[in-house]
């Protein structure tokens, strides 16, 4: 019989054997509640108490300071995309954002509907194979933000140090990354993620954004994603997604009892150091992205002879190691490394590729 599989899915991910019990432990009646987390009335006290341990628990997991509101609302990163202009702009016209990948783009193109988006900086030019040093980025002291995406979660390449920007707020869009390591928050005026990579299910987007700039939303904006109206409320000027918001709870004590984010970071860069090592041995696979900006969460990479990379994927899923198939916009094989893989299914893998390139790779010339 074949071993427990293990899903490398990029999101919705995997999530921690744990929490999945806990949830069907609890699912039919919450804590004797007499309802399910499912069936509970945001306005209720038990969904109360809920929601506020989970803002309590994300705020110690990040060490958050206490002029930053935790905003748990819906709309997906994509919807954010929009969002963060029509929150952030507060009557400029320009926005800043760095090019690094597929998701970077995606953002830019929404911004650009509401303001004139200046590219600070692009690796274009290079494929996407690497994060613009500092030191070549032209930001303009006007720009109402600058934005970055932590970890394009399509090209597996991860920002490893956090930009100064002086008096322009960095906006950071998270959503394959948080949570994988411990952050400065305090060196964002933005953060934002979709939590369903690594923290629970899809329909939950957390938002983490400093006091000073709320309250000047651009008229037009809907009330939902008015950030000022829903910090005001509680995050709930309508109904949030409370079914998420309770399984991220959940993870968020998950993380606390496997030693918090610092834990997790060792563990994330030990696996993904092993596997670059199986990537970079015998020329039988190949990471395209510079070394110092490979990704941790998400590392990608090619087979040399890319005829094979579908035998490669089909062997992956007859051995139990599912959805290592890249973004579709680039191909290739994507390894997600999020919180909930333990290391053997890193094992597992790094197994395969050594067996896959004796049989079937050509050897390094
Ligand atoms: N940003 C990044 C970095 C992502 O990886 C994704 C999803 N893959 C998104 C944004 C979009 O998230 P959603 O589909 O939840 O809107």
């Amino acid at each position: 019989m074949m071993a427990r599989p293990f899903n490398f899915a990029a999101g919705p991910g995997m999530l921690p054997q744990a929490v999945l019990a806990r949830v069907r432990e609890e699912l039919v009646d919450w804590r004797g509640s007499g309802m399910s987390a499912l069936e509970m009335p945001f306005t209720g006290p038990e969904f109360a108490e809920i929601q506020a341990g989970a803002i309590e628990r994300l705020k110690r997991l990040l060490t958050i300071p206490v002029n930053y509101h935790v905003l748990f609302l819906q709309g997906g990163a994509y919807g954010h995309f929009a969002f963060v202009p029509l929150n952030l702009l507060r009557g400029r016209t320009r926005a800043a954002y760095v090019e690094t990948g597929h998701w970077s783009r995606r953002a830019m193109a929404e911004a650009r509907r509401y303001c004139s988006v200046e590219t600070v900086a692009s690796s274009e030019p290079d494929g996407f194979t690497r994060i613009p040093p500092r030191d070549v980025w032209r930001l303009s002291p006007d720009a109402a933000y600058c934005h970055i995406t932590t970890n394009e979660t399509a090209q597996g390449v991860q920002f490893h140090w956090t930009p100064e920007t002086a008096a322009v707020p960095l906006v950071a869009d998270m959503t394959s990354d948080l949570l994988s390591r411990p952050i400065d928050v305090a060196r964002y005026g933005l953060i934002y993620a979709s939590a369903q990579k690594s923290i629970g299910p899809a329909g939950l987007t957390i938002v983490i954004v400093r006091d000073d700039l709320l309250g000047e939303a651009l008229p037009g904006t809907p009330a939902v994603f008015d950030y000022k109206r829903q910090a005001d409320a509680d995050s709930r000027v309508n109904t949030p997604p409370t079914f998420a918001i309770y399984v991220a709870g959940l993870v968020f004590e998950w993380l606390a009892e496997q030693g918090g984010l610092a834990a997790m970071e060792r563990r994330n860069r030990r696996n993904s150091a092993r596997l670059y090592a199986a990537i970079d041995a015998g020329g039988v696979y190949r990471c395209p992205v510079a070394p110092p900006d490979r990704s941790t969460t998400t590392p990608c990479f090619r087979l040399a002879d890319e005829s094979l990379e579908a035998d490669f994927l089909a062997e992956a899923r007859r051995r139990g190691l599912l959805n290592l198939q890249g973004h579709p916009a680039v191909g290739g094989v994507r390894v997600s490394l999020y919180n909930a893989m333990p290391d053997a299914g890193v094992d597992a893998l790094i197994d395969l590729m050594a067996t896959f390139a004796r049989q079937r790779g050509r050897s390094a010339p």
